[in-house]
């Protein structure tokens, strides 16, 4: 079997590492050669040698949203998820237009052009969270609105002409946690665990597993992925409102960060299961082995973290992804197990104050 993944990023590293397992090739696509997936890929090409690409792969799947339209009409026969949920996802206003229509709970929200930005924040009570259509990631083109209305001047200006913009209810949470799922081609779907997830600004910081229950979320994950007919992974981020209410944040039909914790903590890992989704495989088992969380290393070189005092934490696990440093980059990240929940917060607890100094888990 040859894979082809679209994006060479650390979610296509740890995708290839898991599939080589099986004996399959792998296929990078991305617009530079050195990206973590093209260091241990069977080869790498870039957007210009697509045509090359597609020939060698029997599948296509992709490590993120923000593709052209001209790649993905080139590739969209072999891939998986469909092109059609990637297009869905590539726009965060289609994709709350089409979970609201739907009838999935979603936070109250409008859809304004940059020149109606004023009225449709005027309809919300302040903070108002402004969202750009596209090309948003780890909170980019997200800003919050304190009664500061100056601000949106500003974004009209980094932003293109026309360009659409969520309008969105700041949704007072008690925590975030996503569900992963995986789904095959006959329709049997499996869930993942839940686990709770701490952002700042925008970006994963740590997660870990729980012991609530979360059966309504897993029924909405279940249904969206029979509705966007998903052969893959789709997972889904919810906020826990302080007022009761589970409401969908986003969705993403491919892996994802709140899921590395499961190469070490689950019976098979997301990238794994993906791989069987997509290549006709049994899909594997989503069981938890062990309570589980997982740290982001962000914005740090190889040399300013201190690895012996990482890994001299019994049941961590580094994960190095080898990218040239940049602010507020993913540059890797650690693995948790432990014998409970607690045991798992305490070694976060310790990895939060080696890597950042003391944030309580
Ligand atoms: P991205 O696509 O950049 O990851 P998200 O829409 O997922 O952006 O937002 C990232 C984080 O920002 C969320 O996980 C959450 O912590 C915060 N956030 C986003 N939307 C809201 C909202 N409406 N209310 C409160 N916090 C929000």
């Amino acid at each position: 079997m040859r894979i082809g993944i679209l994006g060479g990023g650390q979610l296509g590293w740890m995708t290839v590492l898991e599939g080589k397992k099986f004996g399959f090739e792998f296929f990078i696509l991305d617009k530079t050669k050195t990206s973590p997936a093209c260091r241990v890929a069977d080869g790498c090409f870039d957007y210009e040698e697509v045509d090359e690409f597609v020939r060698l792969c029997d599948v296509v799947t992709y490590e993120f949203e923000h593709i052209s339209d001209e790649i993905l009409e080139n590739v969209s026969h072999l891939t998986l998820p469909s092109v059609g949920v990637l297009k869905l996802k590539k726009s965060k206003v289609e994709e709350k237009l089409f979970l609201k229509r739907r009838g999935y709970p979603v936070p109250n929200f409008v859809v304004a052009f940059g020149e109606d930005l004023e009225s449709a924040v005027a309809m919300f009570n302040f903070p108002v969270v402004v969202k750009s259509e596209s090309l948003g990631y780890d909170g980019k083109g997200q800003y919050l609105i304190k009664e500061d209305l100056g601000k949106l001047k500003t974004i009209k200006m980094n932003h293109r002409e026309r360009e659409r913009f969520l309008v969105e209810e700041f949704v007072d949470f008690d925590f975030e946690f996503s569900i992963i799922g995986v789904r095959n081609s006959k329709g049997e779907i499996k869930l993942y665990p839940p686990t709770i997830n701490y952002h700042e600004e925008g970006i994963l910081i740590y997660n870990k597993t729980t012991n609530l229950n979360f059966s309504l979320a897993e029924e909405i994950v279940k249904s969206l992925m029979e509705e966007l007919n998903i052969v893959g992974l789709l997972c889904v981020e919810f906020f826990h409102a302080k007022d009761g209410r589970i409401l969908i944040n986003e969705m993403a039909p491919r892996t994802h960060n709140t899921g590395h914790w499961t190469l070490d903590g689950c019976y098979t890992s997301q990238f794994e299961n993906l791989v069987r989704a997509i290549s006709g495989l049994p899909l594997g088992s989503t069981k938890l082995k062990s309570p589980s969380g997982m740290i982001n290393i962000i914005g740090k070189s190889y040399e300013e973290i201190d690895i012996r005092r990482i890994l001299s934490m019994e049941g961590t696990k580094l994960y190095w992804y080898g990218k040239e440093k940049r602010y507020r980059r993913k540059m890797g990240h650690i693995n948790v197990v432990g014998d409970n929940q607690e045991d798992v917060d305490k070694k976060l607890d310790y990895l939060n104050d080696v890597l950042f100094g003391a944030i309580k888990c």
